[in-house]
Protein backbone atom coordinates (compact mmCIF):
# COMPACT_ATOMS: atom_id res chain seq x y z
CA UNK A 1 0.00 0.00 0.00
CA UNK A 2 1.25 3.25 -1.29
CA UNK A 3 1.32 6.57 1.12
CA UNK A 4 0.99 9.18 -1.06
CA UNK A 5 2.50 13.08 0.06
CA UNK A 6 1.67 15.94 -0.65
CA UNK A 7 4.37 18.82 -1.18
CA UNK A 8 4.63 21.91 1.12
CA UNK A 9 7.01 24.46 1.69
CA UNK A 10 9.88 22.87 0.19
CA UNK A 11 8.72 19.17 1.33
CA UNK A 12 7.19 16.29 0.72
CA UNK A 13 4.54 15.52 3.92
CA UNK A 14 1.89 13.28 5.14
CA UNK A 15 -1.47 14.32 6.97
CA UNK A 16 -2.07 12.69 10.24
CA UNK A 17 -3.48 8.71 9.89
CA UNK A 18 -7.31 9.45 11.09
CA UNK A 19 -7.19 11.85 7.80
CA UNK A 20 -6.70 8.59 5.30
CA UNK A 21 -8.80 8.42 2.51
CA UNK A 22 -7.96 5.07 0.42
CA UNK A 23 -7.49 4.83 -2.88
CA UNK A 24 -8.80 1.96 -5.49
CA UNK A 25 -7.75 0.11 -8.19
CA UNK A 26 -11.49 0.47 -10.55
CA UNK A 27 -10.86 -2.62 -12.30
CA UNK A 28 -10.21 -5.10 -9.24
CA UNK A 29 -11.62 -3.13 -6.65
CA UNK A 30 -8.23 -3.40 -4.44
CA UNK A 31 -7.05 -0.70 -2.41
CA UNK A 32 -3.97 0.77 -3.76
CA UNK A 33 -3.18 3.61 -1.73
CA UNK A 34 -3.41 5.74 1.15
CA UNK A 35 -3.59 9.83 1.59
CA UNK A 36 -3.99 12.26 4.12
CA UNK A 37 -3.94 16.12 4.33
CA UNK A 38 -5.37 16.19 8.36
CA UNK A 39 -3.03 18.41 9.82
CA UNK A 40 -1.15 20.20 6.54
CA UNK A 41 -0.43 23.63 6.59
CA UNK A 42 -2.54 25.16 4.11
CA UNK A 43 -2.30 28.63 5.01
CA UNK A 44 1.42 28.54 5.16
CA UNK A 45 1.67 26.72 1.31
CA UNK A 46 -0.24 30.06 -0.19
CA UNK A 47 1.81 32.08 1.82
CA UNK A 48 5.58 30.07 0.74
CA UNK A 49 4.07 30.41 -2.87
CA UNK A 50 3.68 34.01 -2.54
CA UNK A 51 6.71 34.81 -0.79
CA UNK A 52 9.51 32.16 -2.19
CA UNK A 53 7.90 31.05 -5.64
CA UNK A 54 6.41 34.30 -6.89
CA UNK A 55 9.52 36.32 -7.02
CA UNK A 56 11.87 33.74 -8.20
CA UNK A 57 9.60 32.87 -11.02
CA UNK A 58 8.67 36.96 -11.85
CA UNK A 59 12.71 37.75 -11.93
CA UNK A 60 12.91 35.23 -14.60
CA UNK A 61 12.06 36.57 -18.33
CA UNK A 62 9.75 34.34 -20.48
CA UNK A 63 12.60 32.41 -22.87
CA UNK A 64 14.44 31.34 -18.39
CA UNK A 65 10.50 30.56 -17.68
CA UNK A 66 10.51 28.27 -21.07
CA UNK A 67 13.46 26.36 -20.68
CA UNK A 68 11.59 25.25 -17.13
CA UNK A 69 8.75 23.97 -18.87
CA UNK A 70 10.90 22.43 -21.10
CA UNK A 71 12.91 20.28 -18.15
CA UNK A 72 9.58 19.50 -16.81
CA UNK A 73 8.87 17.97 -19.91
CA UNK A 74 11.94 16.03 -20.31
CA UNK A 75 11.97 14.72 -17.24
CA UNK A 76 8.27 13.35 -17.23
CA UNK A 77 8.93 12.31 -20.22
CA UNK A 78 11.92 10.16 -19.14
CA UNK A 79 9.71 8.48 -16.91
CA UNK A 80 7.14 8.40 -19.12
CA UNK A 81 6.20 4.37 -18.60
CA UNK A 82 6.42 4.86 -14.87
CA UNK A 83 3.31 7.14 -15.39
CA UNK A 84 1.24 5.04 -17.67
CA UNK A 85 1.87 1.89 -14.93
CA UNK A 86 0.12 4.69 -12.25
CA UNK A 87 -2.45 5.78 -14.70
CA UNK A 88 -3.88 1.79 -15.78
CA UNK A 89 -3.55 1.02 -12.01
CA UNK A 90 -5.17 3.95 -10.45
CA UNK A 91 -7.43 5.51 -12.84
CA UNK A 92 -8.02 2.17 -15.38
CA UNK A 93 -7.08 3.43 -18.21
CA UNK A 94 -5.77 1.55 -20.80
CA UNK A 95 -2.20 2.06 -21.92
CA UNK A 96 -3.45 3.99 -24.65
CA UNK A 97 -5.94 5.85 -22.39
CA UNK A 98 -3.08 6.72 -20.20
CA UNK A 99 -0.69 7.79 -22.61
CA UNK A 100 -3.17 10.18 -23.70
CA UNK A 101 -2.77 11.87 -20.53
CA UNK A 102 0.80 11.59 -20.13
CA UNK A 103 1.20 12.56 -23.43
CA UNK A 104 -0.83 15.34 -23.40
CA UNK A 105 0.70 16.19 -20.41
CA UNK A 106 4.53 16.51 -21.65
CA UNK A 107 3.31 17.89 -24.73
CA UNK A 108 1.84 20.83 -23.21
CA UNK A 109 4.34 21.77 -21.51
CA UNK A 110 6.91 21.57 -24.55
CA UNK A 111 4.39 24.00 -26.91
CA UNK A 112 4.48 26.51 -23.74
CA UNK A 113 8.28 25.97 -23.68
CA UNK A 114 8.59 26.78 -26.91
CA UNK A 115 6.13 30.00 -26.76
CA UNK A 116 7.84 30.98 -23.45
CA UNK A 117 11.19 30.63 -26.08
CA UNK A 118 9.30 33.08 -28.65
CA UNK A 119 8.30 35.64 -26.41
CA UNK A 120 12.35 36.10 -25.44
CA UNK A 121 14.04 38.22 -22.93
CA UNK A 122 10.39 40.16 -21.68
CA UNK A 123 9.18 39.68 -18.68
CA UNK A 124 6.32 41.40 -19.27
CA UNK A 125 3.63 41.44 -22.21
CA UNK A 126 2.97 44.95 -24.10
CA UNK A 127 0.34 44.77 -26.35
CA UNK A 128 0.96 46.87 -29.24
CA UNK A 129 2.15 50.43 -30.14
CA UNK A 130 -0.39 52.14 -27.92
CA UNK A 131 -2.16 54.61 -28.97
CA UNK A 132 -3.03 58.96 -28.75
CA UNK A 133 -5.30 59.74 -25.86
CA UNK A 134 -5.69 63.51 -26.40
CA UNK A 135 -5.76 65.79 -29.29
CA UNK A 136 -2.19 66.64 -28.76
CA UNK A 137 0.16 64.19 -29.96
CA UNK A 138 2.50 63.30 -26.92
CA UNK A 139 0.08 62.07 -24.25
CA UNK A 140 -0.30 58.36 -24.88
CA UNK A 141 -1.04 54.99 -23.47
CA UNK A 142 -0.18 51.66 -23.79
CA UNK A 143 -1.71 48.25 -22.26
CA UNK A 144 0.77 45.70 -20.46
CA UNK A 145 0.38 42.42 -18.38
CA UNK A 146 2.80 42.18 -15.77
CA UNK A 147 2.46 38.66 -13.71
CA UNK A 148 -0.01 38.88 -10.37
CA UNK A 149 1.97 38.51 -7.42
CA UNK A 150 -0.82 35.98 -5.46
CA UNK A 151 -0.40 32.44 -5.78
CA UNK A 152 -2.73 30.01 -8.65
CA UNK A 153 -5.12 27.50 -6.92
CA UNK A 154 -5.51 24.44 -9.21
CA UNK A 155 -8.34 22.14 -8.69
CA UNK A 156 -8.66 19.30 -11.15
CA UNK A 157 -10.97 16.46 -12.04
CA UNK A 158 -10.23 12.97 -11.48
CA UNK A 159 -10.27 12.14 -15.08
CA UNK A 160 -6.67 13.51 -16.44
CA UNK A 161 -4.69 13.48 -13.38
CA UNK A 162 -1.36 13.88 -15.66
CA UNK A 163 -2.59 16.76 -18.17
CA UNK A 164 -4.95 18.15 -16.10
CA UNK A 165 -1.86 19.09 -13.25
CA UNK A 166 0.32 20.47 -16.59
CA UNK A 167 -1.89 22.12 -18.84
CA UNK A 168 -2.51 24.59 -15.83
CA UNK A 169 1.24 24.64 -14.67
CA UNK A 170 2.11 25.36 -18.13
CA UNK A 171 0.18 28.68 -18.48
CA UNK A 172 0.69 29.98 -14.75
CA UNK A 173 4.80 28.71 -14.29
CA UNK A 174 4.78 30.64 -17.99
CA UNK A 175 3.09 33.88 -17.11
CA UNK A 176 5.13 33.75 -13.89
CA UNK A 177 2.98 32.65 -11.35
CA UNK A 178 3.63 29.56 -8.54
CA UNK A 179 0.78 27.08 -8.45
CA UNK A 180 -0.70 25.08 -5.61
CA UNK A 181 -2.58 22.26 -7.21
CA UNK A 182 -4.55 19.57 -5.85
CA UNK A 183 -5.55 16.83 -8.22
CA UNK A 184 -8.67 14.58 -7.53
CA UNK A 185 -8.21 12.29 -4.91
CA UNK A 186 -9.59 9.27 -6.22
CA UNK A 187 -6.99 9.42 -9.27
CA UNK A 188 -3.96 10.81 -7.71
CA UNK A 189 -1.52 8.38 -7.15
CA UNK A 190 -0.37 9.27 -11.49
CA UNK A 191 -0.37 13.28 -9.58
CA UNK A 192 1.82 12.31 -7.00
CA UNK A 193 4.23 10.16 -9.50
CA UNK A 194 4.33 13.53 -11.40
CA UNK A 195 5.46 15.65 -8.40
CA UNK A 196 7.75 12.95 -6.59
CA UNK A 197 9.51 13.09 -10.61
CA UNK A 198 9.91 16.91 -10.51
CA UNK A 199 11.18 17.23 -6.87
CA UNK A 200 13.94 14.55 -7.64
CA UNK A 201 15.21 16.35 -11.14
CA UNK A 202 15.38 19.64 -9.25
CA UNK A 203 13.79 21.31 -12.35
CA UNK A 204 11.89 24.18 -10.49
CA UNK A 205 12.61 26.77 -7.90
CA UNK A 206 11.47 26.69 -4.32
CA UNK A 207 7.57 27.31 -3.76
CA UNK A 208 7.15 26.97 -8.00
CA UNK A 209 4.77 24.12 -7.47
CA UNK A 210 3.11 22.69 -4.63
CA UNK A 211 0.94 19.71 -4.64
CA UNK A 212 -1.88 19.00 -2.18
CA UNK A 213 -2.59 14.99 -2.38
CA UNK A 214 -6.55 15.17 -0.74
CA UNK A 215 -8.95 17.70 0.53
CA UNK A 216 -7.89 21.25 0.44
CA UNK A 217 -9.24 21.95 4.08
CA UNK A 218 -9.92 25.86 4.62
CA UNK A 219 -7.14 26.79 1.92
CA UNK A 220 -9.87 28.70 0.30
CA UNK A 221 -10.81 31.12 2.86
CA UNK A 222 -6.76 32.24 3.25
CA UNK A 223 -6.93 33.30 -0.60
CA UNK A 224 -6.03 37.06 -1.19
CA UNK A 225 -6.69 39.42 -3.40
CA UNK A 226 -3.62 38.57 -6.33
CA UNK A 227 -4.60 34.65 -6.00
CA UNK A 228 -5.92 33.25 -8.81
CA UNK A 229 -8.45 29.99 -8.37
CA UNK A 230 -8.07 27.35 -11.36
CA UNK A 231 -11.02 24.71 -11.31
CA UNK A 232 -12.12 21.86 -13.52
CA UNK A 233 -14.76 19.34 -12.30
CA UNK A 234 -18.68 19.16 -11.76
CA UNK A 235 -20.51 22.30 -12.48
CA UNK A 236 -21.71 22.21 -8.62
CA UNK A 237 -18.65 22.23 -7.33
CA UNK A 238 -17.49 24.85 -9.18
CA UNK A 239 -20.79 27.14 -8.41
CA UNK A 240 -19.83 26.60 -4.77
CA UNK A 241 -16.27 27.55 -5.11
CA UNK A 242 -16.79 30.52 -7.09
CA UNK A 243 -19.32 31.63 -4.58
CA UNK A 244 -17.07 31.13 -1.58
CA UNK A 245 -17.43 34.19 0.93
CA UNK A 246 -13.80 34.95 0.85
CA UNK A 247 -13.28 34.19 -2.74
CA UNK A 248 -16.07 36.96 -3.12
CA UNK A 249 -14.89 39.59 -0.62
CA UNK A 250 -11.25 39.64 -2.20
CA UNK A 251 -12.43 39.67 -5.95
CA UNK A 252 -10.07 36.12 -6.32
CA UNK A 253 -10.37 35.59 -9.95
CA UNK A 254 -11.94 32.26 -10.82
CA UNK A 255 -12.01 30.30 -13.92
CA UNK A 256 -14.48 27.51 -14.21
CA UNK A 257 -14.54 24.17 -16.42
CA UNK A 258 -17.29 22.37 -16.08
CA UNK A 259 -19.59 20.13 -17.28
CA UNK A 260 -20.18 19.38 -21.00
CA UNK A 261 -23.34 18.08 -23.22
CA UNK A 262 -20.87 18.22 -26.09
CA UNK A 263 -22.60 17.60 -29.82
CA UNK A 264 -21.49 15.87 -33.15
CA UNK A 265 -23.56 17.01 -35.86
CA UNK A 266 -23.62 15.33 -39.47
CA UNK A 267 -24.36 17.51 -42.27
CA UNK A 268 -27.79 17.45 -44.05
CA UNK A 269 -25.13 16.60 -47.35
CA UNK A 270 -23.58 13.76 -46.36
CA UNK A 271 -23.71 10.79 -48.64
CA UNK A 272 -23.78 7.10 -46.61
CA UNK A 273 -20.35 5.63 -46.63
CA UNK A 274 -18.52 9.13 -48.22
CA UNK A 275 -14.90 10.00 -46.60
CA UNK A 276 -17.35 12.93 -44.28
CA UNK A 277 -19.45 10.33 -43.26
CA UNK A 278 -16.66 7.10 -42.28
CA UNK A 279 -14.89 10.58 -40.08
CA UNK A 280 -18.04 11.49 -38.96
CA UNK A 281 -18.90 7.75 -37.72
CA UNK A 282 -14.91 7.31 -36.63
CA UNK A 283 -14.68 10.24 -34.42
CA UNK A 284 -18.72 9.71 -32.54
CA UNK A 285 -17.24 6.19 -31.81
CA UNK A 286 -13.74 7.43 -30.36
CA UNK A 287 -15.57 10.02 -27.86
CA UNK A 288 -17.64 7.53 -26.67
CA UNK A 289 -15.12 4.90 -25.90
CA UNK A 290 -11.72 6.55 -25.21
CA UNK A 291 -11.37 6.83 -21.42
CA UNK A 292 -14.31 5.10 -21.24
CA UNK A 293 -16.23 8.19 -22.15
CA UNK A 294 -14.92 10.32 -18.93
CA UNK A 295 -13.71 12.93 -20.67
CA UNK A 296 -15.04 16.32 -20.53
CA UNK A 297 -14.59 16.87 -24.29
CA UNK A 298 -16.49 13.75 -25.07
CA UNK A 299 -19.63 13.72 -27.58
CA UNK A 300 -22.88 13.31 -25.42
CA UNK A 301 -25.40 14.22 -27.92
CA UNK A 302 -25.63 13.03 -32.19
CA UNK A 303 -27.44 15.32 -34.35
CA UNK A 304 -28.35 13.66 -37.85
CA UNK A 305 -30.70 14.08 -40.44
CA UNK A 306 -33.93 11.98 -40.02
CA UNK A 307 -33.82 10.05 -42.62
CA UNK A 308 -29.93 9.11 -41.56
CA UNK A 309 -30.66 7.51 -38.21
CA UNK A 310 -31.77 4.34 -38.64
CA UNK A 311 -27.89 4.03 -40.91
CA UNK A 312 -26.19 6.16 -38.03
CA UNK A 313 -27.65 3.99 -35.38
CA UNK A 314 -26.85 0.63 -37.03
CA UNK A 315 -22.84 1.77 -37.95
CA UNK A 316 -22.13 3.10 -34.03
CA UNK A 317 -23.83 0.21 -32.39
CA UNK A 318 -22.22 -2.52 -35.09
CA UNK A 319 -18.82 -0.62 -33.93
CA UNK A 320 -19.45 -0.42 -29.73
CA UNK A 321 -20.19 -4.03 -30.17
CA UNK A 322 -16.52 -4.48 -31.13
CA UNK A 323 -15.06 -2.50 -28.18
CA UNK A 324 -13.29 -4.98 -26.08
CA UNK A 325 -14.15 -4.34 -22.11
CA UNK A 326 -11.95 -5.39 -19.54
CA UNK A 327 -9.05 -4.96 -17.76
CA UNK A 328 -7.25 -1.87 -18.95
CA UNK A 329 -3.70 -3.52 -18.60
CA UNK A 330 -4.46 -6.04 -21.63
CA UNK A 331 -3.19 -5.33 -24.80
CA UNK A 332 -6.22 -6.32 -26.07
CA UNK A 333 -8.67 -4.32 -24.27
CA UNK A 334 -10.20 -1.16 -25.61
CA UNK A 335 -12.10 0.22 -22.78
CA UNK A 336 -11.39 0.20 -18.89
CA UNK A 337 -13.86 0.43 -15.88
CA UNK A 338 -15.17 3.93 -15.08
CA UNK A 339 -13.02 5.21 -12.50
CA UNK A 340 -14.60 5.06 -9.22
CA UNK A 341 -17.64 3.15 -7.38
CA UNK A 342 -19.57 6.84 -7.59
CA UNK A 343 -19.02 7.11 -10.67
CA UNK A 344 -20.75 3.93 -11.67
CA UNK A 345 -23.42 5.05 -9.74
CA UNK A 346 -23.77 8.10 -11.37
CA UNK A 347 -23.37 6.74 -15.11
CA UNK A 348 -26.60 4.05 -14.36
CA UNK A 349 -28.32 6.66 -12.37
CA UNK A 350 -27.96 9.24 -15.57
CA UNK A 351 -28.74 6.51 -17.77
CA UNK A 352 -31.94 5.80 -16.10
CA UNK A 353 -32.70 9.67 -15.84
CA UNK A 354 -32.64 9.70 -20.02
CA UNK A 355 -34.90 7.08 -20.05
CA UNK A 356 -37.14 8.75 -17.92
CA UNK A 357 -37.06 12.20 -20.17
CA UNK A 358 -38.15 10.21 -23.54
CA UNK A 359 -34.76 8.20 -24.51
CA UNK A 360 -34.62 4.67 -25.45
CA UNK A 361 -31.45 2.59 -24.88
CA UNK A 362 -30.42 1.28 -28.74
CA UNK A 363 -27.34 -0.06 -27.81
CA UNK A 364 -25.57 -2.00 -24.08
CA UNK A 365 -26.72 -1.94 -20.83
CA UNK A 366 -26.13 -0.13 -17.76
CA UNK A 367 -25.80 -3.10 -15.66
CA UNK A 368 -24.74 -5.94 -17.98
CA UNK A 369 -21.04 -5.88 -19.66
CA UNK A 370 -18.80 -8.43 -20.61
CA UNK A 371 -14.97 -7.31 -18.62
CA UNK A 372 -12.45 -9.63 -20.02
CA UNK A 373 -9.54 -10.45 -17.39
CA UNK A 374 -11.66 -9.91 -14.24
CA UNK A 375 -12.91 -11.59 -11.53
CA UNK A 376 -16.38 -11.78 -11.78
CA UNK A 377 -18.67 -9.20 -10.22
CA UNK A 378 -15.21 -6.69 -9.71
CA UNK A 379 -14.34 -3.36 -10.90
CA UNK A 380 -16.62 -0.43 -12.12
CA UNK A 381 -17.10 -1.69 -15.77
CA UNK A 382 -19.93 -0.91 -17.74
CA UNK A 383 -20.40 -1.39 -21.58
CA UNK A 384 -20.66 1.42 -24.28
CA UNK A 385 -24.15 2.59 -24.87
CA UNK A 386 -26.20 4.40 -27.15
CA UNK A 387 -29.24 5.97 -26.90
CA UNK A 388 -31.76 7.41 -29.25
CA UNK A 389 -34.24 10.49 -28.34
CA UNK A 390 -36.93 10.61 -31.73
CA UNK A 391 -38.00 13.47 -30.38
CA UNK A 392 -35.41 15.93 -29.16
CA UNK A 393 -36.96 18.80 -28.62
CA UNK A 394 -39.06 17.03 -26.22
CA UNK A 395 -36.03 15.40 -24.09
CA UNK A 396 -35.40 18.03 -21.96
CA UNK A 397 -32.47 15.94 -19.81
CA UNK A 398 -30.33 14.69 -22.83
CA UNK A 399 -29.35 18.53 -23.05
CA UNK A 400 -28.93 18.94 -19.49
CA UNK A 401 -27.49 16.20 -17.75
CA UNK A 402 -24.14 15.30 -18.79
CA UNK A 403 -23.70 11.51 -18.16
CA UNK A 404 -20.10 11.47 -17.43
CA UNK A 405 -19.28 7.93 -19.07
CA UNK A 406 -19.60 6.02 -22.37
CA UNK A 407 -22.83 6.73 -23.78
CA UNK A 408 -24.18 9.23 -26.08
CA UNK A 409 -28.02 10.13 -27.56
CA UNK A 410 -28.44 10.09 -30.80
CA UNK A 411 -31.26 12.63 -32.08
CA UNK A 412 -33.26 13.61 -35.62
CA UNK A 413 -33.20 16.69 -37.08
CA UNK A 414 -34.69 18.08 -40.63
CA UNK A 415 -33.69 21.43 -40.65
CA UNK A 416 -30.53 23.48 -40.16
CA UNK A 417 -31.86 25.55 -37.98
CA UNK A 418 -33.34 23.20 -35.79
CA UNK A 419 -30.17 21.49 -35.37
CA UNK A 420 -28.88 25.25 -34.53
CA UNK A 421 -31.73 25.29 -31.63
CA UNK A 422 -31.50 22.26 -30.56
CA UNK A 423 -27.40 22.46 -29.86
CA UNK A 424 -28.58 25.38 -27.87
CA UNK A 425 -30.54 23.82 -26.05
CA UNK A 426 -27.01 22.59 -23.99
CA UNK A 427 -26.91 25.95 -22.35
CA UNK A 428 -22.94 26.36 -23.27
CA UNK A 429 -20.38 23.18 -24.80
CA UNK A 430 -16.90 23.07 -24.70
CA UNK A 431 -16.84 21.65 -27.82
CA UNK A 432 -18.94 20.47 -31.11
CA UNK A 433 -18.60 18.95 -34.33
CA UNK A 434 -20.03 18.97 -37.53
CA UNK A 435 -19.50 17.10 -40.49
CA UNK A 436 -20.34 18.33 -44.04
CA UNK A 437 -18.95 19.41 -47.37
CA UNK A 438 -21.76 21.83 -48.30
CA UNK A 439 -20.71 26.00 -47.54
CA UNK A 440 -24.26 26.81 -46.76
CA UNK A 441 -24.52 23.86 -44.55
CA UNK A 442 -21.51 24.54 -42.95
CA UNK A 443 -22.42 28.44 -42.69
CA UNK A 444 -26.01 28.14 -41.26
CA UNK A 445 -25.10 26.23 -38.64
CA UNK A 446 -21.02 27.16 -37.77
CA UNK A 447 -22.25 30.54 -37.00
CA UNK A 448 -25.45 29.61 -35.50
CA UNK A 449 -23.76 27.44 -32.90
CA UNK A 450 -20.38 29.11 -32.11
CA UNK A 451 -21.19 31.62 -29.45
CA UNK A 452 -23.10 28.40 -27.38
CA UNK A 453 -19.52 26.60 -27.80
CA UNK A 454 -15.89 27.11 -27.04
CA UNK A 455 -14.49 24.97 -29.52
CA UNK A 456 -15.66 23.96 -33.05
CA UNK A 457 -14.56 21.25 -35.54
CA UNK A 458 -15.54 21.23 -38.98
CA UNK A 459 -15.24 17.60 -40.61
CA UNK A 460 -15.15 17.25 -44.18
CA UNK A 461 -13.50 14.98 -47.01
CA UNK A 462 -10.55 17.50 -47.74
CA UNK A 463 -9.45 16.72 -44.05
CA UNK A 464 -10.93 12.96 -42.96
CA UNK A 465 -7.07 11.75 -43.38
CA UNK A 466 -5.45 14.66 -41.48
CA UNK A 467 -8.03 16.02 -38.56
CA UNK A 468 -7.51 14.96 -35.01
CA UNK A 469 -10.96 14.09 -33.00
CA UNK A 470 -12.90 16.28 -31.50
CA UNK A 471 -12.27 15.57 -27.96
CA UNK A 472 -8.35 15.99 -27.99
CA UNK A 473 -7.55 19.64 -26.63
CA UNK A 474 -4.80 21.69 -27.98
CA UNK A 475 -2.26 23.96 -26.13
CA UNK A 476 -2.67 26.03 -28.99
CA UNK A 477 -6.32 26.25 -29.41
CA UNK A 478 -8.35 27.61 -26.24
CA UNK A 479 -10.32 25.23 -23.92
CA UNK A 480 -13.27 26.02 -22.14
CA UNK A 481 -17.53 26.95 -22.92
CA UNK A 482 -19.81 29.10 -22.15
CA UNK A 483 -22.58 28.89 -19.74
CA UNK A 484 -23.04 24.94 -18.34
CA UNK A 485 -19.31 24.25 -19.63
CA UNK A 486 -18.36 27.15 -16.55
CA UNK A 487 -18.13 29.84 -18.63
CA UNK A 488 -13.99 29.73 -18.59
CA UNK A 489 -11.31 29.57 -20.86
CA UNK A 490 -7.80 27.79 -20.37
CA UNK A 491 -4.84 27.03 -23.34
CA UNK A 492 -5.20 28.55 -26.30
CA UNK A 493 -1.53 30.10 -26.53
CA UNK A 494 -0.58 33.55 -25.67
CA UNK A 495 -4.24 33.75 -24.78
CA UNK A 496 -3.84 31.19 -21.76
CA UNK A 497 -1.93 33.40 -19.95
CA UNK A 498 -4.05 36.85 -19.51
CA UNK A 499 -5.32 34.98 -16.51
CA UNK A 500 -2.51 35.01 -14.68
CA UNK A 501 -1.48 38.29 -15.33
CA UNK A 502 -2.64 42.04 -14.52
CA UNK A 503 -3.57 44.27 -17.47
CA UNK A 504 -2.87 47.73 -17.02
CA UNK A 505 -3.31 50.72 -19.22
CA UNK A 506 0.00 52.61 -18.74
CA UNK A 507 -0.62 56.34 -19.59
CA UNK A 508 2.08 59.46 -20.06
CA UNK A 509 4.67 61.10 -22.44
CA UNK A 510 4.61 58.82 -25.56
CA UNK A 511 8.32 58.80 -25.83
CA UNK A 512 8.96 58.26 -22.32
CA UNK A 513 6.81 55.36 -22.67
CA UNK A 514 8.50 53.76 -25.77
CA UNK A 515 11.57 53.85 -24.08
CA UNK A 516 10.35 52.64 -20.81
CA UNK A 517 8.42 49.55 -21.90
CA UNK A 518 9.10 46.91 -21.96
CA UNK A 519 12.38 47.63 -20.02
CA UNK A 520 11.22 49.71 -17.24
CA UNK A 521 8.10 47.69 -16.30
CA UNK A 522 10.11 44.41 -16.51
CA UNK A 523 12.21 46.04 -14.13
CA UNK A 524 9.31 46.76 -12.25
CA UNK A 525 8.23 43.43 -11.96
CA UNK A 526 11.41 42.11 -10.26
CA UNK A 527 11.03 41.74 -6.38
P1 LIG B 1 -15.83 17.19 -8.63
O1 LIG B 1 -16.44 16.30 -7.63
O2 LIG B 1 -16.44 18.49 -8.90
O3 LIG B 1 -14.32 17.35 -8.16
C1 LIG B 1 -13.41 18.12 -8.91
C2 LIG B 1 -12.28 18.57 -8.01
O4 LIG B 1 -12.80 19.46 -7.03
C3 LIG B 1 -11.62 17.43 -7.24
O5 LIG B 1 -10.24 17.70 -7.14
C4 LIG B 1 -12.28 17.52 -5.87
O6 LIG B 1 -11.49 17.01 -4.83
C5 LIG B 1 -12.41 19.02 -5.74
N1 LIG B 1 -13.41 19.46 -4.78
C6 LIG B 1 -14.64 18.95 -4.57
N2 LIG B 1 -15.27 19.65 -3.62
C7 LIG B 1 -14.41 20.63 -3.23
C8 LIG B 1 -14.48 21.67 -2.26
N3 LIG B 1 -15.55 21.87 -1.53
N4 LIG B 1 -13.40 22.47 -2.10
C9 LIG B 1 -12.29 22.29 -2.84
N5 LIG B 1 -12.17 21.31 -3.78
C10 LIG B 1 -13.22 20.50 -3.97
O7 LIG B 1 -15.71 16.48 -10.03
P2 LIG B 1 -15.05 15.09 -10.41
O8 LIG B 1 -15.91 14.02 -9.86
O9 LIG B 1 -13.59 15.03 -10.11
O10 LIG B 1 -15.17 15.20 -11.97
C11 LIG B 1 -16.35 14.88 -12.60
C12 LIG B 1 -16.98 16.04 -13.29
O11 LIG B 1 -16.05 17.00 -13.75
C13 LIG B 1 -17.65 15.52 -14.51
O12 LIG B 1 -19.02 15.46 -14.21
C14 LIG B 1 -17.34 16.50 -15.59
O13 LIG B 1 -18.51 17.15 -15.96
C15 LIG B 1 -16.43 17.50 -15.02
N6 LIG B 1 -15.23 17.69 -15.82
C16 LIG B 1 -15.09 18.83 -16.55
C17 LIG B 1 -13.94 19.05 -17.29
C18 LIG B 1 -13.73 20.30 -18.11
O14 LIG B 1 -12.62 20.57 -18.57
N7 LIG B 1 -14.74 21.10 -18.33
C19 LIG B 1 -12.93 18.09 -17.26
C20 LIG B 1 -13.12 16.96 -16.51
C21 LIG B 1 -14.26 16.78 -15.77
P3 LIG B 1 -11.71 15.56 -4.20
O15 LIG B 1 -11.44 14.59 -5.27
O16 LIG B 1 -10.72 15.52 -3.10
O17 LIG B 1 -13.13 15.52 -3.75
Amino acid sequence: MITLKSYVRGEFRVGAADGNVTLVNPATEEAIATTSTKGIDFHGALTYARDVGSPALRAMTFAQRGELLKQMSKSLHEVRDALIEASVQNAGTTRSDSKFDIDGATGTLAYYAELGRKLGDAKILVEGAGEQLTRGARFWGKHVQTPRTGVAVHINAFNFPAWGLAEKAAVALLAGMPIVSKPATSTALATFRVMERLVESKVLPDGALQLICGSVGDMLSHMQSQDVLAFTGGGSTGAQLRGLQNVIDRSVRVNVEADSLNSAILGRDVEVGSDTWQMFLRDVVKEMTQKTGQKCTATRRIFVPSDRMDDVQSEIAARLAETKVGDPSLDEVRMGPLATAQQLRDFRAGIAALVESGAKIVHGSPTEVNAIGVAPGKGFFVAPMLLRADKPFDAHRVHELEVFGPSATLMPYSKDEDVVALVAKGEGSLVASLYSDDRAVLETIVLGIASQSGRVLLGSAKVADQAIAPGLVLPSCVHGGPGRAGGGEELGGERGLSFYMQRTAVQGDRALLDKLLPSAVAEAAKP
